[in-house]
């Protein structure tokens, strides 16, 4: 591996830092700034390349730094809420200040008001990874600075975006027509919310367009109580009436899945009510537990009721590039549009959200606007070109296919499956732990690198004293600053999630922090 990049590789301070050029600094043309600001060599100059250069060095230096030491911080911030009004000023500055006292407020002042997501010991929530290749692909886009809405306004940003997601679908084996060379494609989002509302959009206007658009009120959207609420929120901007919202309950002996036949009822319930089901939302890998909803099933009722099928696999999407944990998505050639969040496990820094789609025309039927200001040859001749701007919100959009692309080719595809896969091996680490533990017990079967559990009820088996108990347990992990853990609520009971994923965390770790929760754990039971 000699020469490659590794996830965990520290960088070597081998950059030199150059020092501006004096012709620079005395050039009036490039310097268009007050005599006053003039007289500051520390001034920057928007966008002077030496400058650029010499700052950067070290602004990277600092990231660097940072990554060091960044065990030497509490995991989860102990700051109060208001702490950064009180030490900085009430308005912004008049005159220039320099990059040092602003890389100081940031150490001292910044700093300790962040989370550190980063950290081997974060295991709350899922993760968002860092990498140095994606950190470099960062570096580039900002470097770089296109804005690529259209073919035309940056025809290699368009072009590398489609590529690359027909690399990563081949990688996940979804269905020849999620690739962009019949009427499907993929389309980097920023997040998983904004992915199901565009395809919600787009679903609902698909339908509106065959039966009016006075029937807005009577369309129904499916899904299970597990469902991530970036669904709800699609709803209330899409205009779904608040009570054409089914939320099905999930089975609690199967890891929280969707029941298909709850799913059947409902629909067949919606329509004889004279109602419009047209839009399910299937899960893999739930945000509480890693809940798998069964695709094939759903993807047959969606069918047969011509529903909008999406599959929201934000996060368990990742481990799907391995050929052993595939089979979670079987059943996704029933799926209208899939999206997985590459910034979760996929060693790409945020953000960065891929939806793949079968009908391209029904995103951008809803999408598109073609302002005079916006048109163009290209464009006109619309055959040959996709402007991703029709595929999404907002007109502007950042150039984040190079990240993704110098992930994969930074690392390749063997490593980031291995990446993925040990996480894996880690959270069974922990689960291994946990059962063997008395106090403790598993609570879901764990699938991917989240473990749910929780400290069992004592001898009275009184449920809300263990939920007590469990947040208790919580607080006190996590304001040691050692690990920072989330949790969540399962069938009324609260349940504790370890989820590993941060590119530094190792089975040192993964021990350590048992060792925390051990220890808060007992001197709680002791109390
Ligand atoms: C993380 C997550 C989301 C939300 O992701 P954003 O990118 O923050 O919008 C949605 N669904 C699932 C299953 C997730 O894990």
């Amino acid at each position: 591996m000699h020469g490659s990049l590794q996830p965990r590789a520290r960088s070597e301070r081998c950059l030199q830092v150059a020092a501006s050029t004096a012709e620079n600094r005395q050039d009036p043309e490039r310097r268009p700034w007050s005599e006053r600001e003039k007289g500051s060599r520390n001034m920057l100059r928007p966008m002077d390349s030496e400058q650029l250069r010499e700052y950067g060095h070290r602004m990277v230096d600092f990231i660097a730094d940072y990554y060091k030491t960044i065990e030497s911080f509490p995991v989860r911030s102990l700051v109060q809420p208001g702490y950064l009004h009180n030490i900085l000023p009430d308005s912004a500055p008049d005159h220039p200040e320099t990059v040092e006292k602003v890389l100081d407020d940031v150490k001292t002042k910044i700093l300790p008001g962040l989370t550190h997501w980063q950290s081997p010991n974060f295991f709350a929530y899922y993760p968002s990874n860092s990498s140095v290749a994606g950190f470099l692909g960062e570096m580039l886009i900002t470097g770089l600075n296109v804005i690529g809405f259209s073919w035309v306004a940056s025809p290699a940003a368009t072009e590398l975006e489609i590529i690359v997601l027909d690399w990563l679908a081949k990688l996940l084996n979804l269905p020849e027509q999620f690739l962009s060379k019949g009427k499907g494609g993929g389309v980097i989002q920023g997040s998983a919310s904004e992915a199901v509302l565009v395809v919600m959009i787009a679903a609902r206007d698909k339908v509106l367009r065959s039966v009016g658009k006075n029937a807005l009120e009577k369309l129904v959207v499916y899904s299970s109580d597990q469902t991530h609420s970036a669904l709800q929120k699609a709803c209330q901007i899409a205009g779904i009436h608040p009570e054409n919202c089914r939320v099905l309950k999930a089975d609690s002996s199967t890891n929280y899945a969707m029941r298909p036949e709850l799913l059947q009822e409902a629909v067949s319930r919606d329509i004889e009510a004279g109602l419009i089901p047209f839009f399910l939302c299937g899960n893999v890998g739930t945000t509480s537990s890693t809940a798998v909803d069964p695709l094939v099933a759903l993807g047959k009722i969606a069918k047969s009721n011509e529903m909008w099928f999406h599959v929201d696999a934000a996060y368990a999407g990742n481990a799907c590039i391995c050929p052993e944990y595939r089979q979670y998505i079987d059943g996704v050639e029933t799926a209208d549009s899939f999206n997985m969040n590459a910034y979760k496990g996929l060693l790409t820094n945020f953000d960065c959200s891929l939806l793949w789609v079968k009908d391209q025309y029904a995103v951008t039927e809803a999408f598109s606007a073609n302002p005079e200001y916006l048109k163009n040859k290209a464009s006109q001749e619309n055959l040959v070109v996709v402007d991703y701007k029709d595929w999404q919100i907002a007109l502007s959009r950042r150039f984040r296919s190079l990240k993704l692309w110098m992930v994969l080719r930074l690392y390749g595809v063997e490593t980031l499956k291995n990446y993925i896969r040990n996480h894996i091996k880690l959270a069974k680490v922990f689960e291994q732990l946990v059962s063997q533990d008395s106090n403790f017990e598993v609570i879901t079967p764990r699938i991917f690198s989240l473990v749910c559990f929780r400290m069992v009820p004592t001898d009275d088996n009184d449920e809300k004293k263990c939920n007590v108990r469990n947040q208790e347990l919580l607080e006190a992990v996590n304001s040691s600053g050692k690990l920072f853990i989330s949790h969540t609520a399962l069938s009324g009971k609260i349940v504790l999630r370890f989820s590993i994923g941060a590119p530094l965390t190792e089975e040192k770790h993964v021990k350590e922090a048992w060792k925390v929760i051990k220890e808060e754990a007992s001197y709680l039971l002791r109390k």
